[in-house]
């Protein structure tokens, strides 16, 4: 594999195992990975769009769907292309964005960041995922803390591939984990509504699931567990 595209991230390589511990924190390819040749420069992109909406023009085909002729339709295998190259998987195809930290010098508190707006696409049947990401941390003086949106832009990255939810947590978790590596701990939260749950299957709407990654204080210190979903009531 040509891995010239991807050399400053640090990857966990397929079913092998892990070459390096990483900001980029998924496996090449998998459906909750990045592209299998790393980020795509605009070109690349419209290439692959190119190529996807030829290929879902067949999926239609095989659906028995006209769409050719259907003037709502013509454009379907194109526009649901770009949607998942631009937007609904956009977090395999672009880099992590670049994460500023800054010096710490005095506060020792959590910093919480709650009501993230979360849009996945679950992995298991490509419908969307829609919910709300709870995050915080605990630096240490003297070592570093994240600029407040980057944890917003760190969601965003890990939300725009394919996710399973469990996993995603763990992913978000240990972005975090990895970018400040000297902390008191750090824990996630989602909370989620699976279309794949409503839509299809047993066709529940209404349900919701949570689910969480504490580490550090967040599992050591009942308070400070308490203190971080009493915050995340008040953020709703
Ligand atoms: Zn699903």
């Amino acid at each position: 594999m040509d891995n010239k595209n991807i050399k400053n991230m640090d990857l966990y390589s397929g079913s092998a195992g892990i070459i390096e511990i990483n900001p980029e924190l998924r496996n090449i390819g998998f459906a909750d990975g990045i592209n299998i040749s790393g980020p795509l420069s605009e070109k690349k992109k419209t290439q692959m769009i190119d190529k996807a909406a030829q290929k879902f023009g067949e999926f239609l085909d095989a659906l028995g769907c006209d769409w050719k002729n259907d003037p709502n339709s013509k454009e379907t295998p194109k526009r649901v292309a770009k949607a998942y190259v631009n937007d609904l998987w956009a977090g395999r195809y672009n880099e992590l964005p670049k994460i500023t930290t800054f010096p710490n010098l005095e506060y020792d508190g959590m910093i919480f960041q709650g009501n993230i707006p979360l849009v996945s696409m679950c992995s298991h049947h490509h419908q969307t995922i829609m919910g709300r990401v709870h995050v915080a941390y605990i630096p240490k003086i003297n070592q570093e803390i994240i600029g407040l949106s980057k944890i917003n832009r760190i969601v965003e990255h890990y939300g725009r591939r394919g996710a399973i939810q469990e996993n995603l947590t763990v992913r978000i978790h240990d972005s975090i984990n990895s970018i400040i590596k000297s902390n008191k701990g750090v824990a996630v939260m989602i909370e989620a509504t699976h279309n794949c749950v409503q839509c299809r299957g047993v066709g529940h709407s209404g349900t919701k699931m949570k689910t969480s990654k504490l580490t550090g204080d967040f599992i050591d210190s009942a308070k400070t567990r308490n203190e971080f979903y009493e915050f995340i009531k008040d953020s709703k």
